[in-house]
């Protein structure tokens, strides 16, 4: 059985107080989290903190990005091991707006993705198609060249111990989450692809839906079976909204 996952990714929002209000709002909110495992991922700069304040609460910690590279001159950029050091399980790689606002391309964001395995840290690999490329035909494409990428330079044993979020880049932030079928549709393509290579460790990837999930439609995507668990955005900056999708996710079964 799949652990279902909700991570909330905070973006560059908080501030030490703003960060405290929102993890004491979520602590005390119904519905408990269930069975699900819960993460948050604060900036840089809030993590260390954040690690003691969550220890005693059964949620992990997770960063946004991290270097492609172990150590050395790379003014402003935060290494795999430094963010093990502070505490934390978990790193996104590759979210949409490091690959558009950014320039990240598939290649780097696989570096990425082994340079946070080779810290033990979980990656959590974004991949998703722009609003254009849907309506052209080519999700498909998009996801699977994002996916191939990372399972050229890491194999499928990179899998192993890694989470694939399939996050619509037109559902980002917009209020427009793609349907449960079309959510399920992306995420079948994808663990398929892993299980051609592997079908049990593709049997047991957490693939995370991501774009605009809110409490109202967390339920229903989460039902979905190859949909195990959010990657959260604006709405985890509500503490009562975050629990309750964790609440969501906490009832399935898998
Ligand atoms: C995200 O930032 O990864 C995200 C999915 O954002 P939102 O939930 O706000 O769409």
């Amino acid at each position: 059985m799949r652990r279902l996952l909700v991570a909330g990714n905070w973006k560059m929002h908080g501030s030490r107080a703003e960060n405290a209000a929102l993890l004491d709002a979520f602590l005390r909110a119904e519905p408990p989290a269930g069975d699900a495992e819960v993460l948050v991922c604060p900036p840089f700069v809030y993590l260390h903190e954040l690690a003691r304040q969550l220890r005693e609460n059964d949620v992990a910690l997770g960063a946004q990005d991290v270097c492609a590279e172990p150590v050395g001159a790379h003014t402003g950029e935060v290494s795999a091991a430094m963010l093990r050091d502070v505490g934390c399980t978990y790193v996104i790689v590759g979210h949409s707006e490091r690959r558009a606002l950014y320039g990240e391309d598939d290649q780097l964001v696989a570096r990425k993705f082994v340079a946070a395995q080779r810290e033990r840290l979980v990656p959590i690999l974004c991949v998703g198609e722009t609003l254009d490329e849907r309506e052209s035909g080519r999700t498909a494409e998009v996801v699977l060249r994002q996916l191939d990428a990372v399972l050229e330079l890491a194999g499928v044993e990179g899998f192993r111990d890694a989470v694939l979020a399939y996050e619509p880049v037109w559902a980002i932030g917009t209020g427009k989450n793609a349907t449960s079928a079309q959510a399920q549709e992306v995420h079948a393509l994808l663990r398929a692809r892993i299980a051609a290579k592997d079908a049990n460790m593709a049997a047991c990837l957490r693939i995370l839906y991501g774009g605009s999930v809110k409490a109202a439609n967390a339920a229903e995507l989460f039902a979905m079976p190859d949909v195990d668990g959010g990657l959260v955005g604006g709405a985890s900056l509500n503490g009562e909204e975050f629990r309750r999708i964790c609440g969501a996710a906490g009832k399935q079964e898998t």
